[in-house]
Formats: C-alpha cells, sequence, structure tokens
C-alpha cells in the first residue's frame, strides 16, 4: 500500500514536470499534491456550509411545495462575477473532463464526514441531452458523479433518467414557462428503482431547482423513495 502511495507520488511530480497543472481558479501551478484548485483559492471558495443543515438551507428551499426531497447540499455558493465563476465555466464549457472527476471527488472527500452520504443508495447524475454531449464531449454533472463516486465507493447510475428534449438553452424564457418546458425533458428509461431506494442527484449549478424537479418527478411514482441533492453550486436569484 505505501509502495503504491510512493509510487503514484512519484509518477504525479513526473507527470507535473512534464505537463504542469494549473489552478482552475488562479492560474498558478499546482503542487503534485493539489487537485484542481490551488490550497488559497480552496480556502477562499464561498462554501455555503449546508451541510450543517442539508433539510433547510436555500437549496433545499427550491424544492419545498414543489417535490419531496431529503437532505440537499450545494458545496458553494455560485456567484457570477467573482473569481469562483472560472471554476463552473471550465467545468462545463472548458474541455476538461476530469476537472469535474477531481472536483466532484473533492466534494465527496469534504462531506463524507457529515454523514451526507448515509442511506444513500446509488447516484443519478443530472442528464444532459445528447446534442449538448456532443457539442462538450461530456456531461459535467456526470463527471462530478464519477467523482463523488471515487471517493464514497457509490455506484453511478447514469441510464436512469434520459433528458429527452434539450431545455438546456431558454435563457429567454421567464422562470415559470422554463419550468413548465422541463416538466416533461426528462424520462424513465429503466425498470424504476425498488420500493425505499435513497437517490442522489448530482448537477453542477442549481438556479431555479426546475431541471432537478424535472428529474425527482420521474421516480415520484416509487413507494416510500428517498431523493436527496448535492449541486457543486448554488446560484441565488437576485
Ligand atoms: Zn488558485
Amino acid at each position: 500500500m505505501l509502495t503504491n502511495c510512493l509510487m503514484i507520488s512519484a509518477w504525479r511530480r513526473i507527470v507535473n514536470l512534464l505537463a504542469p497543472r494549473a489552478c482552475v481558479v488562479c492560474n498558478t501551478r499546482l503542487e503534485p499534491h493539489e487537485n484542481a484548485v490551488c490550497a488559497p483559492c480552496n480556502l477562499h471558495l464561498p462554501r455555503t456550509n449546508y451541510a450543517l443543515e442539508p433539510y433547510e438551507n436555500a437549496l433545499a428551499q427550491l424544492f419545498w411545495g414543489r417535490v419531496k426531497v431529503e437532505k440537499c447540499v450545494a458545496l458553494l455558493h455560485y456567484q457570477a462575477a467573482a473569481p469562483v465563476s472560472a471554476l463552473f465555466y471550465k467545468l462545463k464549457y472548458g474541455n476538461m473532463p476530469y476537472l469535474g472527476v477531481e472536483l466532484g471527488w473533492l466534494m465527496g472527500k469534504e462531506l463524507i464526514p457529515t454523514g451526507f452520504f448515509q442511506d444513500v443508495d446509488f447516484i443519478v447524475p443530472v442528464p444532459l441531452a445528447k446534442q449538448r454531449v456532443r457539442q462538450r464531449g461530456y456531461n459535467q454533472s456526470e463527471m462530478l458523479a464519477q467523482g463523488v463516486a471515487l471517493a464514497t465507493g457509490l455506484k453511478v447510475e447514469n441510464k436512469l433518467i434520459r433528458r429527452i428534449v434539450n431545455t438546456e438553452t431558454q435563457t429567454h424564457k421567464d422562470r415559470w414557462e422554463r419550468a413548465d418546458n422541463v416538466n416533461s425533458a426528462f424520462k424513465l428509461m429503466k425498470q424504476p428503482p425498488k420500493a425505499g431506494t435513497h437517490v442522489l442527484f448530482v448537477d453542477d449549478v442549481a438556479t431555479t431547482g426546475a431541471t432537478l424537479c424535472a428529474c425527482i418527478r420521474c421516480l415520484q411514482d416509487v413507494k416510500n423513495i428517498k431523493v436527496s441533492v448535492l449541486c457543486m453550486g448554488v446560484a441565488h436569484a437576485r
């Protein structure tokens, strides 16, 4: 085990020398032991601390009166003009699938001690329409989910729900029109999970919660279904 760790460490040092990795927030060179974000940037990331109150926070509130949820955690506050926005932009549009895995892994490691993953049976990343996956090369939520899975040992179920309508780009529509449109965008593709299953949905950024609500509704007929939500960020309406 120790030899393995030493070998990985030596290998990372070599990789770092040949192809230096940069912090996704400030672009400074990462140390071999750092992942995605350098230590000073990591320290200043706008954390929500929602894991302290996973049932009552601004993310959980997005679902109240719409769908039943258990725990809801977003790791960071999404701030459009702040340095942290670089992280979200690169995750989605930067052609950096490994960044999603690294961030998911960091998120998983950070939340394990809070007990957030207790009772969860498997992870479902919020699906992206096929056309978008082709354009970007990957689904950022799926990459995050894979990272969380690496950290927690939970399984990723990425074929349970499919996005059949691409409703992602609709900035011209208001919140209610958007919610209406996204409601029929997802379809359950497999046998529903068995009664009492606890599903963890993973997404990059939650804004109105409409997309997640639509995903969650695909499972609403499952008896005693439990749904929790984990997002890398939550954007707050102004
Ligand atoms: Zn940095």
